[in-house]
């Protein structure tokens, strides 16, 4: 094999934060989403959503033996999903400096598995006090060297497109670090009928969520005020590049029609910023015809592997993406040199 495995949504989760999340849980406080998600994981007795827990909590030899077993030579780590997102400012503070400071130890003891993300509070931004996320962003990657930051969606139903969030954003442009759009589950105004039929989570409603969201990035002008700012999602783009056609089509109309306050004309398409400033990962996507659509109407240079370990922990998955109909070049590109590039990964 001429290149490495690069995976670029692997997340992770200090048994700290865990603990938390069992003590919301116990006394009924996040959102619905969030008592529908981790409910699951951490009521469960299943043997899956026991080992996704265990999984996530572990940095070192289970995580290492799992990535040997599926061919895996490297993780980029990321806080899972809601991260800090549900807590109050305080405790986001706290537990994204532990996590930071967690994920720092892990790729000092083994730098060629593991590369991570930062995990900010990002509501911080939404209580005057960006300065604070954004001082974390800094330290994390100027002092523990990390590659990224981490958005688990919304926050408490606020989205980034909200001018507040701007300084973070502004920051990770300068600091020329993406961040990493991954999904929540649907703030509680939009995930009853999703979450009626079973489809809030990763089945389809993270989709619809998460695909909302960069939309809303997207026709608020993020990327005119922050044009060298990148963003990365997973799941090959959370369905938006199916649309792109349609897309501009009702942006143009709705513009030009003056419909909507919040819908304001764009330096560009918007289908030409997720050519841009969007890139993709195929995580728990291993879907030949899918990938290859990407690649088509995208852009070949912006689909990059990821697994989304632990929760789609599918070693053949590997083996359908390593059958993908690409050349040795080509294919060095997509499990390697897309994200050194987009990371600027140094092992
Ligand atoms: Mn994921």
């Amino acid at each position: 094999m001429s290149h490495r495995r690069i995976a670029t949504e692997e997340a992770f989760a200090p048994p700290e934060l865990l603990q938390l999340y069992r003590t919301m849980l116990h006394d009924g406080e996040g959102d619905k989403g969030f008592q529908s998600l981790w409910g699951f994981y951490l009521g469960s007795t299943a043997e899956r959503p026991r080992a996704v827990v265990r999984r996530l909590a572990d940095l070192g030899a289970e995580r290492i033996a799992d990535m040997d077993a599926a061919g895996i030579d490297h993780q980029v780590l990321a806080l899972t999903a809601p991260g800090t997102n549900v807590f109050d400012p305080a405790t986001a503070r706290t537990m994204a400096t532990l996590t930071n400071d967690m994920a720092a130890q892990a790729v000092r003891d083994h730098p060629d598995r593991f590369t991570a993300l930062a995990a900010v509070a990002w509501q911080d931004a939404l209580h005057d006090n960006a300065d604070a996320a954004v001082a974390e962003l800094e330290r994390a990657v100027r002092r523990l060297g990390m590659c990224g930051v981490i958005a688990n969606s919304h926050v408490q139903g606020a989205y980034l497109d909200d001018q507040r969030f701007w300084p973070v954003l502004e920051a990770a442009e300068l600091l020329d670090v993406p961040v990493y759009l991954h999904p929540n589950t649907p703030n509680d105004r939009m995930l009853d009928p999703l979450h009626d039929a079973g489809l809030d989570g990763a089945i389809y409603g993270f989709a619809v969520e998460t695909g909302m969201h960069l939309l809303r990035i997207i026709t608020s002008g993020v990327f005119d005020r922050f044009p060298r700012l990148r963003l990365v999602v997973g799941h090959l783009g959370e369905a938006l590049p199916f649309w792109l056609p349609r897309i501009d089509h009702f942006h143009a109309a709705q513009v030009a029609s003056g419909r909507y306050p919040a819908m304001k004309a764009l330096q560009l398409r918007p289908s030409d910023y997720l050519r841009r400033n969007v890139w993709y990962a195929t995580s728990g996507m291993a879907w030949q015809p899918g990938i290859m659509f990407v690649r088509d109407v995208i852009g070949a240079d912006r689909v990059l592997y990821a697994m989304d370990y632990p929760y789609q922990y599918v070693p053949d998955e590997v083996r359908v993406q390593d059958e993908l109909p690409l050349d040795a070049v080509a294919m060095r590109e997509f499990y390697e040199g897309i994200a050194t590039r987009l990371f600027h990964l140094t092992v």
